[in-house]
């Protein structure tokens, strides 16, 4: 056979995790949270399955949760997403990342990616027959630099990808980007697919900009986003995408031969847990504690910082502590010093930018102090 992803390895989250666990390493690699997720929300889940929610649930999910999940956006982002047509219920971001690269990207059709970008996009686009077209954030603010975007629009641009807070850089996009970016797809068919999994971790009284709040953007935009980011059990692999009637309809036809439906006592249980706006408005404060503790254990270290302004990942700048490439780097701190972080390499950081390695800062405290005393030490 040919392989369709012959340039595609095991993924490097895999990759750390694994050398992690074998080495005893502390992991600040992968990212998901070293504490677990609410008890009552587990206790919600336990009670679908004894109250019977274990087959099948309706393929765009359980209408009480995406109710709740339209009910959200349109609270916080004032708009106006109706359940019934325009929400759908997916098996994490990555199943709504690659079911939405699969319903439009044909053959030779551009898709236009900001880099670094998180590393499922360029699969899901290439598996379909599209061509990335890389547009290079540039260390150390990662300002989008839209007129480079506007220059790289074709007659063959289909989709272009967005993520805000961004991962790995711990960037968000602003106001006055969201204005950009709608002036320049003003007129254009490209579909936006704003990934903004880690809208509900936000820091320092900034706002998440979500596309839901921009007309100009709403109309042509899927929305991505996690319940495993926002409830600390990224395991249940649960979570939603939101886009104008015609282009669900569009997901939805993908959609039912992907998956059809997901998780049925979980979405039972979201749609209960949901009601309550608390439990993922304290996420901000909540990661800006972990963000803050981190940043000041390890600032006596050689490690050079500029603070993370969303998502739980930090990176660090190590260029004064060696040349040495990130990959190499990453291994040797996880097998020498115990922990474990990932190479910023494999999000397609740009050559001179390449000494930055990502921490995941969603652990106890204790982990976290464990980790910055052997950083500092370093
Ligand atoms: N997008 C980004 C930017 C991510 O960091 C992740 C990892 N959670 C995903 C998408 C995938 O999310 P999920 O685990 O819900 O599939
Ligand atoms: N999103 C997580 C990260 O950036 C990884 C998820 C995964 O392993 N697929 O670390």
């Amino acid at each position: 056979f040919i392989s369709k992803l012959p340039d595609v390895g095991t993924t490097i989250f895999t990759v750390m995790s694994k050398l992690a666990h074998q080495e005893g390493a502390i992991n600040l690699a992968q990212g998901f949270p070293g504490f677990d997720s609410d008890p009552k929300l587990q206790q919600l889940v336990t009670k679908a399955m004894s109250d019977g929610y274990n087959q099948y649930a309706p393929m765009p999910g359980v209408y009480g949760l995406r109710e709740q999940i339209a009910n959200k956006i349109n609270t916080l982002y004032d708009s106006d997403y109706h359940p019934e047509s325009e929400v759908t219920v997916t098996a994490g971001a990555t199943q709504a990342i690659y079911t939405i690269v699969s319903a439009f990207i044909r053959p030779r059709d551009e898709v236009i990616v900001l880099k670094p970008a998180y590393d499922c996009y360029e699969p899901a686009v290439t598996v379909n027959g599209g061509a990335i077209v890389p547009i290079q954030l540039k260390a150390p603010l990662y300002k989008v630099n839209w007129s480079a975007v506007e220059r790289a629009i074709t007659p063959k641009t289909k989709m272009l990808f967005i993520n805000t807070p961004h991962n790995p850089t711990g960037t968000i996009l602003d106001k006055e980007d969201m204005m950009e970016l709608s002036r320049i797809l003003k007129g254009t068919d490209i579909i936006l697919l704003s990934d903004e999994v880690y809208e509900h971790i936000v820091f320092d009284g900034k706002k998440h900009e979500s596309v839901a709040r921009y007309p100009e953007l709403r109309a042509r935009s899927f929305i991505t986003a996690s319940f495993g980011k926002t409830f600390h059990n990224t395991g249940w692999k649960m979570g939603y995408t939101v886009a104008p009637k015609a282009l669900m309809e569009e997901f939805q036809k993908v959609h039912q031969f992907n998956v059809f439906s997901v998780h049925h006592p979980s979405q039972k249980a979201f749609a209960t847990y949901l009601k309550e706006p608390e439990h993922y408005l304290r996420l901000n404060d909540f990661f800006q504690q972990k963000r803050d503790l981190f940043l000041d254990l390890i600032k006596d270290s050689r490690f050079k910082v500029t603070p993370a302004a969303g998502t739980y990942f930090q990176m660090l700048d190590y260029s004064e502590i060696t040349q040495k490439e990130d990959v190499d780097f990453a291994k040797r701190l996880t097998k020498d010093h115990k922990v474990a972080s990932i190479p910023t390499s494999v999000f397609n950081l740009h050559q001179e930018d390449f000494k930055m390695l990502r921490f995941c800062f969603a652990k106890d405290d204790e982990t976290l102090k464990k980790a910055a005393t052997i950083l500092c030490n370093i």
